[in-house]
């Protein structure tokens, strides 16, 4: 893309309503417009970032064995009713009625819905397991929103639902759900722990939530510090293995990690005084198994090996797709300016062109913009007539991983000059070289 064809309508000045950085940032790099409370369009920048975590969350969802369907954001409220939580989820359900006068929602979340697709096309254990999962849009209005997109009204969401005949099974895959989820984190350049939570309006059992340590979240958190040496790194997992599965919880929510809704302090004193620590978090995701709850309340029942009808066990498990994009900010930037991670970065790398106008910077800006996406990466490539400390800003600003600096100095003893946006250290070396180095 050329910056000058491109639409990114940058901020000079910090928004005085915005009050943290990945909000201050988000709006100046012009990602995101606010439309009104809590409600945002996303701009084209914005959008890369958003589609690409929602991308890397559809691969690991797809290598645990994890279905995509798609389901309405409208939905009717007898759905509901049958669950008991058209009355029951509050304030935050946000209620419409059409001309019909049918009562109608926009969904906060989706157990009924899926739970109505289930009943009406499986009835026999051996159609199970098996995990539906969306990534959609969802409502919820928030007394307090705030933070940009971190705390919005309307958000982007994933949430999968696992049906399975035995409690067993629902539990493994509760756990292929925590395992795909710290794949997912890691692969978006964050650190997210599983903590015990509670089980909130959902209800249920077993909950964990994952947090992203930052000074700006909401949640008190309070853990064994020994919890941020661990990582999945790039192990290889079978998905069916209940024991690898199990071993993975175990390994991972054996240490004491919890948000202040569990905390409890005598455990918590068992840690040796040298590793407890009190932190805030944000929550970027949470698993739930949930049991029964909604399949007997809506009939969703199968027929088990001995030919009675059992209502099948579930749980569901989200992801904040949508509040990632500023999790992440917050995790990763500098008083410049965001520091995107490489897997979710909306462009690899920013070309910058010293001289715009120069026939040697220009063509040499061409072939750098030319060899990189013939490699399959996506260069931003700023070719406006600006001065060079305002081409810099912007990258900054923007944070992609990578600058390419070119100008007629470098270009008469055949280099380039490529610098790292995370430590800002610069090195020259041949074009070619410097693409070398990018793919
Ligand atoms: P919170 O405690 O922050 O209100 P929640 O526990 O109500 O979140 P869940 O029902 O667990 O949210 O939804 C799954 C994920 O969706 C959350 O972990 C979070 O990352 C994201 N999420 C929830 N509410 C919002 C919101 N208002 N804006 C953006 N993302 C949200
Ligand atoms: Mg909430
Ligand atoms: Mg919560
Ligand atoms: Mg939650």
């Amino acid at each position: 893309m050329r910056l000058s064809r491109y639409f990114l309508p940058v901020l000079k000045e910090s928004p005085r309503d915005a009050t943290i950085a990945s909000h201050q940032l988000m709006l100046r790099a012009g990602m995101i417009k606010q439309s009104s409370a809590g409600i945002y369009s996303w701009l084209p920048l914005g959008f890369k970032v958003l589609r690409r975590i929602e991308q890397i969350v559809h691969e690991e969802q797809a290598k645990a064995g994890h279905i995509a369907i798609q389901m309405p954001t409208i939905q009717s409220a007898d759905l509901w009713r049958e669950s008991g939580r058209y009355d029951a989820y509050g304030d935050e359900l946000l209620r419409i009625t059409d001309r019909h006068k049918n009562d109608l929602l926009f969904t906060p979340t989706a157990e009924e819905m899926v739970t109505d697709i289930f009943r009406a096309h499986v009835s026999s254990y051996k159609q199970l397991p098996l995990t539906l999962y969306q990534i959609q849009w969802k409502f919820r209005d928030e007394r307090r929103p705030r933070f940009g997109v971190m705390r919005g009204r309307e958000f982007y969401m994933k949430d999968g639902y696992n049906f399975d005949l035995t409690k067993e099974d629902a539990l493994h895959a509760y756990n292929r759900h925590l395992v795909s989820y710290l794949r997912t984190y890691e692969r978006m350049g964050l650190q997210a722990i599983p903590m015990r939570a509670d089980s909130g309006p959902i209800g249920g059992d077993d909950t964990h939530e994952f947090l992203v340590l930052a000074d700006t979240g909401e949640s008190e958190v309070f853990y064994d510090s020994a919890v941020t040496d661990l990582t999945f790194g790039d192990r290889e997992i079978d998905y069916d293995s209940v024991e690898q599965c199990q071993g993975v919880l175990e390994e991972f929510t054996s240490k004491y990690a919890r948000t202040d809704e569990t905390h409890d302090e005598a455990k918590f004193n068992e840690v040796p005084e040298e590793r407890r620590r009190t932190a805030r978090g944000i929550e970027v995701g949470q698993i739930f198994y949930f049991g029964t709850k909604y399949s007997e309340a809506m009939g969703a029942t199968v027929q088990g090996p001995d030919g009675k009808a059992v209502p099948v066990h579930m749980g569901s498990h989200g992801i904040g797709v949508s509040r990632l994009v500023g999790a992440i900010i917050e995790a990763s930037h500098d008083d410049k300016g965001i520091i995107w991670p490489e897997g979710v970065t909306p462009f690899h790398a920013g070309i910058v062109n010293l001289k715009q106008g120069d026939a040697e910077a220009d063509a040499a800006c061409q072939s750098l913009y030319d060899a990189l996406t013939e490699a399959g990466l996506e260069p931003l490539y700023d070719d406006r007539d600006e001065r060079a400390g305002a081409k810099f800003g912007t990258m900054d600003l923007i944070g992609l991983p990578w600058r390419i600096t070119v100008g007629p100095r470098g270009l008469k003893n055949g280099v380039v000059e490529l610098t790292s946006r995370k430590t800002g250290e610069s090195e020259e070396l041949a074009p070619d070289a410097a693409v070398a180095r990018l793919v």
